[in-house]
């Protein structure tokens, strides 16, 4: 007998019928004998409406109060699926982050999971129990309540598997991962297996499938990833170490990513230390910087751009008023009109000139980029949002993804 770690996103559970037929699903991974552990998340678009009500009070709420709001949306969903699974006659109980002993640090609404007292979790299994944990949250040392950042649910599966050494396997509205989001590029093939660097590079490139950090757990301890529909019996996609059975193509994926904000900070006079009080200021305030480009002085002056998630909008409207009253004279553009388009691929290491290729396509197609960065497994661009399909279709066709 094993343990399984099964999560299902907000989707799968977006309705009391759903709800119900994820129980049925549990229900037959328990009859073949495994223990098993759910995480779920709020069910459809709550934590999306739950942030919507706190933005009607303020553009900026409170971000501890805000944790403690949107970590209700999946206290709903556990104790809906637990209640479901006993009308169907079989013991479950639902558990917070807290009561399943998630502990996490750092700030508010970007909380990591630091450590999992697992006893509990233990001891419910150990009891016959199917045990259903709220996704996305934990606690601090404070001992508030803290949630994980969007997406996060995926984290509490990955991480739970990880100190139960167990595989995870998460359950989603489509049938695995795709080299490309099918939505934007119908020719897409879904991949059978992918190795956890390329899927922490997509997700963390914007492939929606994953979240970023749940992967880099499931790499750092080897926990075999199983990504696959919910409400459906096809075969899913793999996330494990790299083995030479993978296809081993330069590219891999492309991911897109409209969750990007250009901002731009012109006329800022050329000394090391402005550009320092800017990138120090940002990070204090916890703004995760993406890319960063500048350009060359022009009498004393240089502009800087950088490009950050929308999310930190406010915070960065916030940032850039203080550093007016040390620098008047710099005036600052923001542009949320953007996309940032990747391909990524473990290939890449060993084969050179697709920056090249890439570039072609661009000038082929008459797409003008604005960023471009790289790592040793990917090249991003930022286009125009106006370009994106255009240049997905393109690059896609071109790279037979
Ligand atoms: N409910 C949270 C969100 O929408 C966490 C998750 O679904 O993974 O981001
Ligand atoms: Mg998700």
């Amino acid at each position: 007998m094993s343990i399984i770690v099964q999560k299902y996103g907000g989707t799968s559970v977006g309705s009391i019928d759903k709800i119900k037929a994820v129980a049925e699903r549990i229900i037959q991974r328990k009859l073949k004998g495994d223990d098993v552990v759910v995480v779920v998340s709020a069910m459809g678009k709550t934590t999306d409406l739950l942030i919507g009500m706190a933005k009607e009070i303020s553009p900026n709420p409170n971000k501890r109060e805000l944790d403690m709001l949107v970590s209700t949306g999946e206290q709903v969903s556990i104790a809906l699926l637990a209640m479901a699974l006993h009308e169907k006659g079989y013991d479950s109980v639902s558990l917070t982050g807290f009561q399943a002993g998630i502990k996490t640090e750092g700030a508010h609404t970007k909380n990591r999971i630091t450590d999992i007292d697992i006893k509990n979790v233990k001891k419910h299994l150990k009891e016959g129990r199917i045990v259903v944990v709220a996704g996305f949250q934990g606690i601090n040392e404070s001992g508030d309540i803290t949630t994980l950042g969007r997406g996060g649910s995926d984290t509490t599966a990955v991480a739970l598997a990880a100190r139960l050494k167990c595989r995870c396997e998460i359950y989603t509205d489509v049938e695995g991962v795709y080299s490309v989001d099918p939505r934007l590029y119908p020719n897409a093939h879904k991949l059978n297996s992918i190795c956890y660097e390329e899927m922490m590079e997509m997700a963390s490139l914007g492939a929606g499938v994953m979240e970023t950090r749940a992967v880099e757990i499931g790499c750092k301890y080897n926990v075999p990833i199983y990504v696959a529909i919910s409400h459906g019996a096809a075969q899913g996609t793999i996330i494990k170490e790299y083995d030479d059975t993978m296809e081993g193509k330069a590219i891999t994926g492309l991911t897109v990513s409209d969750n990007v904000l250009m901002v731009t900070v012109n006329n800022v006079e050329n000394r090391l230390k402005n550009i320092a009080i800017i990138f120090d200021r940002l990070a204090k305030h916890n703004v995760n910087i993406d890319m960063i480009s500048q350009t060359a002085p022009f009498e004393g002056h240089i502009n800087v751009s950088f490009t950050a998630s929308m999310e930190d909008e406010y915070t960065i409207a916030d940032i850039t008023k203080e550093l007016k009253k040390e620098m008047p004279n710099i005036k600052v553009c923001t542009d949320s009109s953007i996309s940032k388009i990747s391909v990524v691929g473990i290939g890449m290491m060993k084969q050179s000139g697709v920056a090249a290729r890439v570039f072609n396509i661009f000038a082929d197609n008459d797409i003008e980029f604005k960023q471009v960065t790289t790592s040793e497994i990917s090249i991003s661009y930022t286009v125009a949002a106006k370009d994106k399909q255009k240049a997905v279709m393109a690059i896609a066709k071109e790279l037979e993804l």
